[in-house]
């Protein structure tokens, strides 16, 4: 390096040893070996944090210490696949919120009252209400007045089959029936992931909780809508106004609800082989925007500069190329990470346990893959572009619609605010469409929130290999129509999904093997006795029977 020496009035060149005053040969070293050594500590730092990286989620223990199961024989277990192949075999397929499959929904309903006489007839403990004709909305009344009660929900309606040619070897993708395929035995047909086991395990768990007069201890709700995938306006959207009566007249307020959502998940997330039970905390927004250029309509021989077709095409190109920005070190995907960490192998361990340095560098990993990309930011599809009629006519109006999926940390006017900004150019109008919805705020999940652990217990139970993590769901439910009526919502269902099977949703070859069926079955159960033994804090009128002198049952200690 050189220097300017003031005694000789030279520039002089250091090498660090000689040739230089004392002063300088120390700042010669300092300059060497202070990024040597802020390196060493930084090394130093990620080492330590990466082999002391410590479990972020506790299981509470829970009242119930050696949990039981139902335990089906070979038998029984082939008999809950058929009762659900029986379901899938009724194609109660939504196309449009128009048109919805209401004879075959009539048709499931009977199949469901035929195969749970005790939830849908005989239980004295149940009360049924059919909601806008075709959801269904049960309340199981609890033996003990205590805690607050709580919801499952889940859809009766499925989407379209799509081309049947992607059915593997030709099978009716309504096929219901349990089949061998890849060394292992499957009940196969639309829905038996999404999300009739969800339907059909809950009520499998619930009618044989009811058999011998018997009844939860703790008082829940459950709900079935009929037409979540086309918006859920008609189920849900009606049992959310049914069951705000309900409540009110009961005197109720829900401690949480579970509907369904992320999955039982394997080889997903690099570097973590165990199975990650991922249960989603949020989803994303929602909002559709319509972009329109007018004109004027011209004579193609003697074209403007520019067309209504080119301005918007620029317009768009732009919403492309400028992506809404990544949230990563914000939304609950960073927590998925940390999550993990202590289960991933060493070189993941070491990224996940020290995103405080590196969130920069997986948030860039995570863009590299379009399916990875929309967890962490408010993604923009181009779905509709419509402009012109004629070769030789310019035409004067082009429009274009874009789909928002929105980021927890994003809202409708900052996605609104953002595309005006990239666009930048006003003779591009843009409207935001009228099913706009933001993103539900993130549900609790540190180790003190019991509704959290219930699900997460429940989960471990009937998958003790597994590691729980929250994360953001990237799709919607029909949690959305009950947000005004419940704080702690959480969207999981026990399915167990491989990387390739996530293709199967709404894709072709929806299938769950008889196995992963009775685990969920296990799971319901398993949750309807784990929130047994977790009470949340008695509602008004609840404290007001306490007051009177009725006996109510004493809070078990995992209150909050
Ligand atoms: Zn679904």
């Amino acid at each position: 390096m050189s220097w300017w020496d003031p005694e000789s009035g030279e520039e002089r060149v250091c090498c660090g040893t000689f040739n230089c005053s004392r002063t300088h040969r120390r700042l010669c070293c300092a300059a060497i070996w202070l990024p040597v050594l802020v390196l060493l500590a930084l090394i130093a730092t990620v080492l330590i944090r990466t082999l002391t990286m410590s479990e972020r989620f506790e299981l509470a223990s829970l009242s119930e210490e050696k949990p039981v199961f139902l335990n089906p024989d070979n038998a029984t277990r082939l008999a809950w696949a058929r009762t659900l192949g029986g379901a899938i075999k009724i194609p109660t397929v939504s196309r449009s919120e128009s048109d919805l499959s209401t004879e075959e929904l009539a048709q499931l309903h009977s199949f469901l009252q035929q195969h749970f006489p005790l939830v849908f007839k005989q239980s004295p403990h149940v009360e049924r209400r059919y909601v806008n004709t075709h959801s269904i909305l049960l309340r199981v009344e609890g033996s003990q007045a205590k805690g607050k009660p709580y919801m499952l929900a889940g859809h009766l309606d499925v989407v379209p089959a799509g081309d049947l040619e992607g059915w593997r070897d030709g099978l009716d993708p309504f096929l219901g029936e349990v089949v061998e395929q890849d060394g292992d035995t499957f009940i196969f047909g639309r829905g038996a992931i999404d999300d009739k086991h969800s339907v059909v395990g809950i009520l499998l768990a619930l009618e044989s909780m009811l058999q011998d007069g018997g009844q939860p201890q703790r008082t829940l709700y459950v709900a079935f809508g009929h037409d979540e995938e086309v918006s859920g306006h008609a189920g849900a959207g009606h049992i959310a106004v049914e069951l705000e009566q309900m409540l009110e007249e009961k005197g109720e307020k829900l401690d949480f609800l579970l509907d369904e959502g992320m999955f039982v998940m394997q080889g997903v997330v690099p570097g973590v082989e165990d199975p990650v039970v991922y249960i989603g905390v949020v989803e994303k927004g929602w909002t559709t925007v319509n972009l329109t250029v007018t004109g004027q309509q011209s004579h193609s021989s003697a074209p403007p500069r520019e067309s209504t077709i080119g301005i918007l095409a620029a317009a768009v190109s732009r919403l492309e190329e400028q992506r809404s920005p990544a949230r990563f070190r914000d939304g609950p995907e960073y927590d998925t990470f940390t999550y993990l960490a202590p289960h991933a192998s060493f070189l993941y361990k070491m990224i996940f346990s020290n995103l405080w340095l590196l969130s920069g560098a997986v948030s860039s990993v995570l863009s590299g893959s379009y399916e990875t990309d929309a967890i962490q930011r408010t993604t923009t599809a181009v779905t509709i572009f419509n402009a012109g009629f004629k070769e030789n006519v310019i035409p004067g109006k082009a429009e274009a619609t874009i789909n928002h999926r929105i980021h927890p940390m994003d809202t409708i006017e900052t996605i609104l605010e953002h595309d005006r900004e990239v666009i930048g150019d006003d003779r591009v109008s843009i409207t935001k469409s009228k099913n706009s919805f933001n993103p539900p705020p993130i549900s609790p999940y540190s180790n003190d929130v019991m509704a959290f652990q219930v699900v997460a217990a429940s989960a471990l139970q009937v998958f003790p290999e597994g590691h729980v993590a929250p994360g953001t769901l990237i799709a919607n439910t029909d949690t959305k129509h009950y947000l005004h009526l419940v704080d702690q919502v959480y969207r999981f269902t026990p399915a167990f999904i491989t990387k390739s099977d996530t293709k199967r949703f709404h894709g072709f070859n929806e299938r769950i093997s008889v196995a992963n069926f009775v685990q969920t079955v296990e799971f319901y159960h398993r949750l309807i006795r784990n929130a047994d033994t977790q009470v949340a804090p008695p509602t008004a009128r609840e404290t007001c029977i306490q007051a009177e002198g009725v006996p109510v049952t004493s809070a078990h200690p995992f209150s909050d």
